[in-house]
């Protein structure tokens, strides 16, 4: 008996690009970084979210970064354009969160995006609405083009409907809370490493803001309102320079007073890359290395809190990763992440002695 040979068909292009987009896009939460590193790359100081439903329903964002031309709105939800590179070469020295072109495109393949937005040149704001890459009339029989509106300097995006057009993926996020408690993570993670960017994130109906913060905070202050006082009164500041490894640190580490059930490790690399530290890291050298550091230290089965600023010369990190990776891999890791226990090896002694002497007066 012979079988029937399956014939191979190439996809549709609107298919093949909402498979990537959901490799990108797997939650409200990871949207919104992508549009918070968009508007942190645009050079704001002020970033609102507003949410609605965990972000299922709305996910809007508001900054007054520079804005986006009137020429250019037809193609940035297209997949693979930037304003970051120009070229290959380009990609060792990005100082950017973003350069691959790919978050707006995947998130308007998912979702229906609105972008009102308004350069300091420009004499009004342009709305305009998208879909699957593309721009759309915002009501029927408009046309597509970006219309003049009223606005302030800077950008808004709100994405609508996430996932309205995958339905697996919409019936996996069926509890708004919990997706609503990723993004308020997300936005104090970024919250605190910009210490010089006031940050709001708000429910829609609600009167009061989760989180406000504001651009004269520094990053202990923030970390205080963001995680407690118990927490930023027990910080150590480890601030080195490696000028043989190309590498820079600057860490708010907890002394041995502190200890929790569960690691909080807030860490940055060239302040591109947001590591979600409570899943799927398990394997990693820079969370063995901390465990390390405090297991003399800490009562069994307790952890520190660790903010990690890493400024890396950008030719040593690969930077070729995917977007949803949480890893990143760089040049001499293994050296590099001993240096960095070393320091804080080093701190934490000297807080201990001192803590010693302390209770010895
Ligand atoms: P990437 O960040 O990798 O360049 P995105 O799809 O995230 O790709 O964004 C595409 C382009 O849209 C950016 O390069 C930038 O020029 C523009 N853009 C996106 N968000 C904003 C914003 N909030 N303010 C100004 N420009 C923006
Ligand atoms: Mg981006």
């Amino acid at each position: 008996m012979t079988t029937a040979v399956p014939s191979i068909r190439r996809l549709d292009q609107t298919v093949v690009n909402r498979i990537a987009a959901g490799e990108i896009i797997h939650r409200p939460a990871n949207a919104l970084k992508e549009l918070i590193e968009n508007s942190l790359d645009a050079g704001s100081t002020n970033i609102q979210v507003l949410v609605k439903d965990g972000g299922l329903k709305l996910l809007q964002i508001q900054d007054n970064g520079c804005g986006i031309r009137r020429e250019d709105m037809a193609i940035v939800c297209e997949r693979f354009t930037t304003s970051k590179i120009k070229s290959f070469d380009d990609l060792g020295s990005i100082a950017t969160y973003g350069f691959r072109g790919e978050a707006l495109a995947s998130i308007s393949h998912v979702a229906h995006v609105t972008i009102t937005t308004k350069t300091e040149d420009s004499k009004c704001a342009f709305r305009a609405s998208y879909s699957d890459g593309k721009l759309i009339p915002q009501k029927p029989g408009m046309s597509a083009d970006p219309k003049p509106t009223a606005g302030n300097n800077g950008t808004q995006i709100t994405a609508e409907d996430l996932f309205y057009n995958v339905p697996s993926r919409r019936k996996a996020l069926k509890n708004p809370s919990d997706e609503y408690n990723r993004i308020i993570d997300v936005v104090t993670r970024y919250a605190i490493h910009n210490s010089g960017v006031s940050f709001s994130c708000k429910k829609q109906a609600a009167n009061a803001a989760d989180i406000n913060t504001s651009t004269n905070n520094s990053i202990i202050d923030n970390i205080r309102l963001l995680y407690g006082s118990t927490v930023a009164s027990e910080l150590l500041l480890v601030e080195k320079e490696f000028a043989d490894l190309e590498f820079k640190m600057k860490a708010y580490i907890t002394n041995a007073n502190y200890h929790v059930k569960k690691l909080t490790m807030l860490l940055f690399i060239n302040r591109k890359y947001l590591y979600l530290w409570y899943r799927a890291v398990e394997s990693s050298m820079l969370k063995k290395m901390i465990e390390n550091v405090y297991i003399t230290l800490l009562p069994k089965g307790s952890h520190p809190f660790i903010y990690l600023s890493l400024e890396i010369n950008p030719q040593n990190v690969d930077v070729n990763v995917h977007p949803t990776k949480r890893e990143v891999h760089f040049l001499n890791e293994d050296t590099l992440v001993e240096a960095i226990a070393d320091a804080m090896q080093e701190r934490l002694a000297g807080a201990n002695d001192s803590r010693t002497f302390y209770t010895q007066i």
